[in-house]
């Protein structure tokens, strides 16, 4: 499987280098980084201090040899970019990228209606787990529990709530058979008013060097449950995203999740 990745020296595009080094079956085959970045011209493996890998940084994917797939970890503008040179080379697509807003989202469903995709708010198997638990206990747990999702990342990321709390909030609403747009609450300021029964509500927390919290909490008078997922390196995310990769290489052109590569559906 040849990969490419797109923003090769940001903090998952290096943790992507080395878990397509680490995995059988995968070779890298082009990176690129924005123009103007200090990678650029660099081999990939050198930049991270492994042996070479014979592919160079480029500023431009027409620079890249020819890929299977790309991998994206970059932002919504650069990503809607690398969508239509994926579209446009008959390739596949593991996207990693947060923070779409509606209309990114429906252009990039439209660049990619033909190609092989995977899109995933988080690549870990854990937070994977944690999304179908939390589907399970909304189902149990009605709206006499209340719901709150909490997370918390570094001091760098850009929006918020994350991608993940946001999947986290629909399958708790796909629990409840309601729409997350008609019940979520996203920030609380001044005079809110009483908690509204069925609400669910978000807190972001950013700091420092936080890899990834987040809790899905059910709060009722007599007792609470709380359902948690720790990231404590990024590496997790790397390797999810090529193991999605490789996976690919047997589907037909379709949108998939994490939940169909790890046969959790
Ligand atoms: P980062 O800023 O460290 O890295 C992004 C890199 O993309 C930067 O190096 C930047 O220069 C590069 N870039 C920007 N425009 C480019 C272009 N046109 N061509 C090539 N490269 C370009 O950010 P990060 O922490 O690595 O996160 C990147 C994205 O991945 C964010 O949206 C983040 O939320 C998301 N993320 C997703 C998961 C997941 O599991 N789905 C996990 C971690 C981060």
């Amino acid at each position: 499987m040849r990969i490419i990745i797109t923003g090769a020296s940001g903090r998952m595009g290096q943790m992507l280098i080395r878990a397509v080094v680490q995995a059988q079956g995968a070779e890298l085959v082009g990176a690129t980084e924005r123009a103007g970045a200090p990678s650029i011209g660099k081999d990939a493996g050198v930049m991270l201090g492994l042996d070479a890998l014979g592919a160079n940084i480029t500023d431009n994917l027409d620079g890249c040899a020819a890929g299977d797939v790309l991998i994206d970890f970059t932002s919504p503008e650069a990503c809607l970019n690398h969508a239509r040179f994926v579209a446009d080379h008959n390739m596949a697509m593991v996207i990693g990228t947060t923070g779409f807003d509606a209309d990114q989202q429906a252009e990039l469903d439209a660049i990619l209606q033909d190609s092989p995709t995977v899109v995933a708010a988080n690549y870990s198997v854990g937070v994977n787990l944690a999304l179908n638990l939390i589907q399970q206990a909304a189902q149990v747990l009605n709206a006499d529990y209340d719901a709150e999702i909490y997370e918390a990342h570094h001091k760098h990321k850009v929006d918020a709530p994350s991608g993940t709390a946001l999947a986290m909030g629909k399958a708790l609403a796909a629990g409840r058979d309601v729409k997350l747009d008609d019940v979520a609450v996203y920030s609380r300021e001044g005079i809110t008013g009483a908690r509204e029964s069925g609400s669910i509500g978000f807190s972001v927390v950013r700091g420092g060097n936080i890899v990834g919290d987040h809790k899905a909490m059910f709060i009722a008078d007599e007792e609470r449950i709380e359902i948690n997922h720790f990231a404590s390196d990024r590496m997790v995310f790397a390797k999810g995203a090529v193991r999605a990769a490789l996976w690919l290489k047997a589907q037909d052109a379709g949108r998939y999740d994490m939940q169909d590569v790890l046969g959790l559906k």
